[in-house]
């Protein structure tokens, strides 16, 4: 039995350092570690926004990283009129457009837009252990009254820990919560 646990992400955002200035006047401060080692939930928060309709307060999840990206779950994205597709985190070519409101400025990202690929985290030695690779897809299995198999890849990283991803949506649909064990069939 492989049981990993859940966690929920809702809507964020990652972004540059010179995208970062351009929207806060101060540096990104950290409000609480993630489980991936080095990621944090920040303090700071912007306004996303499409010409039919804003999300206001969407978590910059940091640290800084080498490209943006917006992660939104179908029912945002819907809300706001796009229809981004769905991508493994730093993909983000021929994604949606998005603007991005702070406390200084606006910045509109051409592309950025996406919903998150589920996605399991592990490091070298644990993948070696199970016998998978990155970017595999593997079935996970979820209890309960609404039940079901879901599709979910592999992401390798050194720092890797394990942990299922998913968005609110997914989350919502299969009575997930953060926290709970769903087992990985492989
Ligand atoms: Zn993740």
């Amino acid at each position: 039995m492989k049981n990993v646990k859940v966690e929920v992400s809702n809507r964020h955002i990652h972004l540059t350092e010179d995208v970062y200035k351009k929207l806060f006047a101060h540096p990104l401060t950290k409000r609480n570690d993630l489980s991936q080692i080095g990621e944090f939930a920040s303090n700071e928060t912007l306004t996303i926004k499409t010409p039919k309709e804003s999300i206001l307060n969407v978590r910059i999840v940091g640290p800084l990283r080498t490209y943006n990206q917006v992660e939104l779950a179908k029912s945002d994205a819907r809300k706001l009129g796009l229809n981004p597709p769905v991508r493994r985190s730093g993909n983000v070519s021929e994604s949606e457009s998005i603007t991005l409101i702070g406390e200084i400025g606006s910045v509109t990202l051409e592309n950025g837009c996406i919903l998150a690929e589920r996605h399991i985290h592990l490091n070298p030695a644990l993948a070696k252990e199970w016998n998978v690779v990155d970017n595999q897809i593997v079935k996970v299995k979820i209890k309960g009254a609404k039940s079901c198999l879901l599709d979910a890849k592999i992401k390798v990283s050194e720092n890797g820990t394990l942990a299922f991803h998913i968005d609110i949506d997914d989350a919502n649909a299969a009575l997930l919560n953060t926290g709970d064990e769903v087992e990985v069939l492989l």
